[in-house]
């Protein structure tokens, strides 16, 4: 069946009845089948779709984003919030609950990212202390020391 489909040149719909295919029934000849699917895909020079996510900003503008992508116009700051959050999430993982997350930036953070550590400090329920370029600030119960000067 997946030779069929992948021979009418539908090789995504094949690559989805691999991936639903139970391995049990079909044991080592499912690995067969992915590993001529995989062969196929490199010798086509195909790709597999990216990841792919629409977003509705707050100017209405609906923004499609693709992993990796690094052409988006906003993508400089996608990835600075990234990284942000990444640093924010390596405090959750590892400190103690209850303890404040202490961070300290060589940058200014940016405004949407302010918004989003007095958001996780009410839901987390956490103290952050975040030292930026300008000023420290201290996020507790969704609110922030700076007043939201940011
Ligand atoms: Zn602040």
């Amino acid at each position: 069946m997946v030779d069929i489909i992948g021979c009418a040149r539908n090789l995504e719909e094949a690559l989805n009845l691999v991936a639903t295919m139970p391995i049990e029934a079909c044991g080592e000849h499912s690995l067969v089948l992915v590993g001529s699917m995989e062969i196929l895909i490199r010798e086509k020079g195909l790709r597999k779709n990216p990841g792919c996510s629409l977003m509705e900003a707050k100017d209405g503008i609906i923004h499609e984003l693709f992993a990796g992508d690094i052409t988006h116009p906003k993508s400089k700051e996608i990835k600075e919030a990234l990284e942000e959050l990444l640093q924010t999430s390596f405090g959750l993982l590892t400190t103690t609950a209850g303890t404040p997350i202490r961070i300290v930036k060589n940058l200014r953070m940016c405004e949407d990212f302010h918004t989003v550590m007095c958001g996780a400090s009410l839901i987390m329920r956490r103290e952050i202390v975040l030292r930026d370029n300008i000023r420290f600030h201290h996020f507790h119960d969704g609110m922030c020391s700076c007043g939201n000067l940011w």
